[in-house]
């Protein structure tokens, strides 16, 4: 069943800004994606999917939380089916969808662009959906995404120039 989305919910992956988060060569025995870095990092907060959504959407994830990253290079990753309930804003993931952004404070030029489509597609399927940054959920401390979302979302969803990753 399709989940009611009151939310869409933009984050920051944390990790040294600019960089991919691939590690080893593609071909490689320990190459990994961005996907399967952050899964780690998700199983080691003891985040875990259901087997049901897992064998709908990509089934060798167990536990990232998100509903999509955002690669430095401005690819799209999908992790959790979008009718999946998310682990990534504690009370609210029940009626939001994640998005991630690979980076802390600055993102690159690609990844804005893809932010914005991302944002666009999602908005106009699950309209009255209102965006914001984690931080700006009522009891949260953390300061992620580290950019000023309601600014950016008026501002027709451009950043700011000294939020571009160069
Ligand atoms: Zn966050």
């Amino acid at each position: 069943m399709a989940r009611k989305i009151e939310r869409i919910i933009i984050h920051c992956s944390d990790s040294p800004n600019g960089r991919s988060l691939f590690t080893g060569k593609l071909g490689d025995k320990n190459f990994t994606t961005p996907l399967q870095e952050i899964d780690n990092w998700h199983r080691e907060r003891g985040f875990k999917r259901l087997t049901q959504w897992r064998e709908r959407q990509e089934p060798q994830l167990t536990s990232i939380g998100y509903h999509f990253l955002i690669y430095t290079a401005g690819a799209v990753a999908g992790a959790r089916h979008v009718d999946e309930i998310g682990a990534h804003a504690q009370g609210y993931n029940a009626t939001s969808i994640g998005i991630c952004l690979i980076g802390k404070d600055l993102f690159t030029q690609a990844q804005w662009d893809a932010l914005r489509e991302q944002v666009k597609t999602l908005q106009a399927r699950h309209p009255g959906a209102q965006v914001v940054g984690h931080r700006d959920l009522p009891g949260v401390s953390k300061t992620c995404p580290n950019f000023d979302v309601s600014t950016w979302f008026v501002n027709d969803m451009q950043p700011t120039p000294d939020r571009i990753f160069n």
